[in-house]
């Protein structure tokens, strides 16, 4: 089937047709899939769309180049990685107009995206040549232990939609800089931006078959496809809780070693002794960075009765003025949701809450002209803390407010979730947000901070958030395996 014109500038030097990279070269498929933009709903692209024959070429190219990949010097593995980190930087527009196509995000969460994915790069590059292990003398004498991290395989990268070049990069990264090679499946509403970045490491100098992209609209088919494979050692997937689970109970058969990024219902505490508008300012990015699309996003504000009156007025105040627009409004703040189905599920989530008894009490307005995907920014209140919206991902610019009198309290109310990926806590006193960020059932606390993503730190959820770290040292060591060697070292007499 022939291209779809490009008809977007920024996809204009990519060909969708050919989006199947392997083994170093970019190939068509026998069908393709069109990918829209959300902010209008017009079709941008039709990319090659993956089948399973597609997924087992891609793990022969990534399981032939591995050979030479874990035995490439690490500094040379780290010089690809940082080419990748300039290139990047270097592209910015471009990838931020890609984002913007295919995910709809506004142009200051793009580009802000396509810095903090950059960074991966930059990171792992400085962490490649730093492999790290241990020796020591064993407690009985006469034997040492060598302890060596060792590049885990083929890894298999599942990525969503919500961070197209991000959760990309978070994975790539590490794995290239441990010496595993990757077969990578984006989510088939943003295979573009993978693309780009595929394309980019192709020209920082990643020798063919070490980064291998398989778009597909048949997710279950290319992924089961690799975990079955016995030549694929790792699964590294981001998404739904969901999912996650299918994965892991596919990933049982073959022991396959897991890495899992899931959903968030992340808890936004403001006790009486905070300060409000540091709070009002966190609570805007904590809650509407990206519309509300992040795991990270809060879902939940816990709020102590006695400055409820006073932050719900602020916070309230500041949603009505956020500006929803296509990602082609410069002024806009909040950009379309993904999908048709995802506004639906939204507006029934409030729709539930409000005949729960919350009440709406601020809505940002929105234009009636707009044709995409689009929720109004909006802040509940009355919203009990067993409600359904307290329990389930909004994934949208939804902010349902409840009445806490205690830390105790707090506590007990952010930590009845089954989920544990971040949490926020704005307080006065340093040591009682301590108190309650150790009391937090929760992988990352943002502590008088409304973002906690960082490069440099280690992602990642306790409970049904997941299993595993992304980013920091531990980002490297997830595609590893532990080998240690016993030599035999008598004592000198
Ligand atoms: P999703 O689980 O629907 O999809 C994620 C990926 O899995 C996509 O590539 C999709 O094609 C693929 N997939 C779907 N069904 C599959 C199956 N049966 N077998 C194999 N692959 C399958 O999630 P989404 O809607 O794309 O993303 C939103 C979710 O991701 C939210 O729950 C969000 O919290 C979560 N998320 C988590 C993190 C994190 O770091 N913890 C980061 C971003 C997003």
């Amino acid at each position: 089937m022939p291209l779809t014109p490009a008809v977007d500038p920024s996809i204009a030097d990519l060909d969708p047709a050919r989006a199947l990279f392997i083994d170093g070269s970019w190939k068509p498929a026998t069908t393709t899939f069109e990918v829209r933009d959300p902010g209008s709903g017009r079709v941008i692209a039709a990319v090659a769309d993956g089948s399973a024959s597609d997924a087992r070429s891609a793990v022969d190219s990534a399981a032939a180049a591995w050979t030479s990949w874990r035995s490439t010097a690490p500094r040379t593995r780290a010089d690809v990685l940082y080419g990748a980190y300039e290139r990047m930087r270097a592209d910015l527009d471009r990838l931020a107009g890609l984002i913007m196509s295919e995910n709809g995000k506004c142009e200051a969460d793009a580009r802000g995206e396509v810095t903090y994915a950059a960074e991966f790069f930059r990171w792992f590059a400085e962490e490649a040549v730093r492999p790290g292990g241990a020796f020591g003398e064993s407690p009985a004498g006469g034997t040492r232990t060598i302890v060596t991290h060792r590049s885990v395989g083929v890894a298999a990268l599942v990525t969503p939609w919500n961070f197209p070049a991000a959760m990309a990069t978070r994975k790539i990264a590490p794995a290239l800089a441990a010496g595993c090679t990757v077969v990578l499946k984006p989510a088939e509403e943003t295979p573009l931006t993978a693309m780009a970045i595929a394309r980019l490491l192709e020209e920082a100098g990643a020798p063919p078959g070490v980064v291998n992209l398989v778009p597909t609209t048949d997710a279950p088919t290319v992924v089961s496809t690799w975990l079955s494979d016995s030549r694929v050692r790792k699964i590294s997937f981001t998404g739904s809780t969901n999912v996650g689970r299918i994965l892991l109970r596919q990933a049982a058969d073959r022991v396959v070693n897991s890495s899992m990024e899931l959903g968030g219902n992340a808890p936004f505490i403001v006790t009486e002794d905070a300060d409000l508008d540091a709070a009002v300012q966190g609570a805007l990015v904590a809650k509407f960075r990206n519309g509300g699309q992040a795991c990270t996003a809060a879902n939940r504000f816990l709020v102590h009765e006695a400055v409820l009156e006073d932050f719900g007025a602020r916070f309230g105040a500041a949603v009505e003025t956020l500006r929803t627009g296509p990602a082609s409004d410069q002024r806009a703040q909040i950009g379309p949701v993904i999908s048709a189905g995802a506004a639906a599920r939204i507006e029934r989530v409030v729709a539930e809450a409000v005949q729960a008894g919350a009440r709406v009490s601020h809505r940002a307005p929105l234009d009636p002209d707009l044709t995409g995907h689009f929720v109004a920014p909006q802040v509940l209140r009355d919203v009990t803390p067993d409600a359904a919206i307290a329990s389930e991902e909004i994934f949208g610019p939804v902010a349902p407010i409840i009445r806490c009198s205690s830390d105790e309290e707090i506590l007990t109310v952010a930590n009845q979730s089954e989920s544990g990926l971040a949490a926020y806590v704005y307080a006065g006193d340093l040591q009682r947000a301590m108190r309650l960020a150790e009391g937090l059932e929760a992988g990352m606390v943002g502590i008088n901070r409304g973002l906690v993503s960082d490069p440099a730190a280690p992602f990642g959820g306790v409970k049904q958030s997941g299993l595993g770290r992304e980013g920091a040292r531990e980002g490297m060591l997830e595609y590893t395996e532990t080998q240690y060697f016993s030599v035999d070292w008598p004592n000198q007499g």
